[in-house]
């Protein structure tokens, strides 16, 4: 039966370098399991939006759970949420957008200008009327740093947003300088921001417009690279493997004894690219063993839940307060110690888990003990005569 591909604009980092990820991905997709990072990165961005859209401030979230039932914690607030409200903020000059408009947030449009009309979905962005600067945002909770500067995701809204904003700055007289695009990455230390003039976006909109029809054909051409790492179709990818497996041979080469300081680093830099390429080929077999041992159809594997952090369900202030009646301080200046460290430094544990709790990050392997099984075969059969 053939497949249906249409590639998203948020995977566009992938399918414009490799557009064969996106038959890989219809056909092979990766086993839905909860990613603790996207998972986390939907909640922060729900809030991001609650508080931007004016509808009530961070605090009030902590303690609930958003929309994908993750618990919103001080922690996504002070290390995620925050610092990208901050960043939208420090940019978007109040009286800058016609009829004095907020960012559009969470703004859902078509990118018309690409044949099959893909959705792009931003985080944050508005037309700086004065200027003539479109801004573009979008948060990335997690903890491997993007570059802004050419990422695809970003040229899609540009290219989705294009005549959006030519026009409305012709109608208001304003000539369109360009647009401002940013990943705002507040656990990582956030690359330059991307700038992009408007002679400068037709060439990525008609590799776009290439790429995409090309994904959509029969012969995709196939290009490792970085990209590899997002892309579902890693645990069985015969280039990604043949890269891979070029490197492990090259482990097993002769190598002089006395290598001079510029050889040494080549040499850790090119072990650190293969050792990077395998973890990203390793998570995608994982995904697939994972998938088995959900099914019962692994002998070696089972399947567990796994827990993150303890993370405080009330505010800091409770938390301190609730310290205190048992005399002790757990006070970080306006912040609070962990719940570890409150168990640590002498408040009941019982007392500790009512008012927080450790979520559940996702489901890992556990390899099976013979022994244990062994066992259970003896009480369920009894001991048995096979030799
Ligand atoms: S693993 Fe890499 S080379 Fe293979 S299909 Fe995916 S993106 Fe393309």
């Amino acid at each position: 039966m053939p497949v249906e591909i249409k590639p998203q604009i948020s995977h566009a980092p992938v399918w414009v370098n490799c557009p064969a990820s996106e038959r890989g991905r219809a056909v092979h997709p990766e086993p839905d399991f909860p990613n603790p990072a996207r998972e986390e990165g939907i909640a922060c961005a729900w809030v991001a939006e609650g508080v931007l859209k004016g509808q009530k401030h961070g605090s009030e979230f902590l303690g609930r759970l958003g929309p994908n039932a993750v618990l919103i914690t001080d922690e996504m607030l002070e290390e995620v949420i925050e610092p990208y409200i901050r960043r939208v903020k420090e940019l978007f000059i109040p009286g800058c957008t016609i009829n004095n408009n907020p960012p559009h947030v969470e703004h859902k449009g078509t990118v018309f200008a690409l044949p099959w009309h893909p959705e792009a979905r931003k985080d944050s962005w508005w037309l700086d009327i004065r200027a003539g600067i479109c801004y573009v945002l979008d948060l990335k909770a997690g903890r491997i740093r993007e570059d802004s500067v050419g990422n695809w995701q970003l040229a899609g809204y540009f290219v989705e947003l294009e005549p959006i904003v030519v026009d409305a700055c012709a109608r208001h007289g304003v000539e369109f300088q360009g647009f401002h695009g940013e990943l705002v990455q507040p656990r990582k230390e956030n690359g330059p921001p991307w700038f992009l003039r408007p002679n400068e976006l037709a060439p990525l909109k008609e590799r776009m417009k290439q790429r995409g029809v090309e994904a959509m054909g029969p012969n995709p051409e196939q290009t490792t690279g970085p990209w590899c790492r997002k892309c579902p179709k890693r645990h069985t990818c015969t280039s990604y493997r043949k890269s891979s497996d070029t490197i492990l041979d090259y482990v097993d080469t002769y190598l002089d004894d006395d290598l001079g300081p510029e050889a040494l680093e080549a040499e850790m830099a090119l072990l650190q690219e293969g050792l990077e390429r395998i973890k990203h080929r390793l998570s995608g077999v994982e995904a697939h063993v994972k998938q088995n041992a959900r099914e019962g159809k692994s002998a070696v594997y089972d399947i567990q839940p796994t827990y993150g952090r303890q993370n405080w369900t009330v505010g800091a202030d409770i938390a301190i307060a609730t310290a205190a009646t048992f005399g002790v301080d757990i006070s970080k200046g306006v912040a609070a110690k962990t719940p570890k460290q409150a168990i640590k430094a002498g408040v009941p544990q019982n007392v500790i888990d009512a008012i927080s709790k450790s979520e559940k990050t996702g489901l890992g392997l556990v390899k099976r003990d013979p022994e244990n099984d062994r066992e259970l075969s003896k009480k369920l059969f009894g001991e048995s005569n096979n030799v």
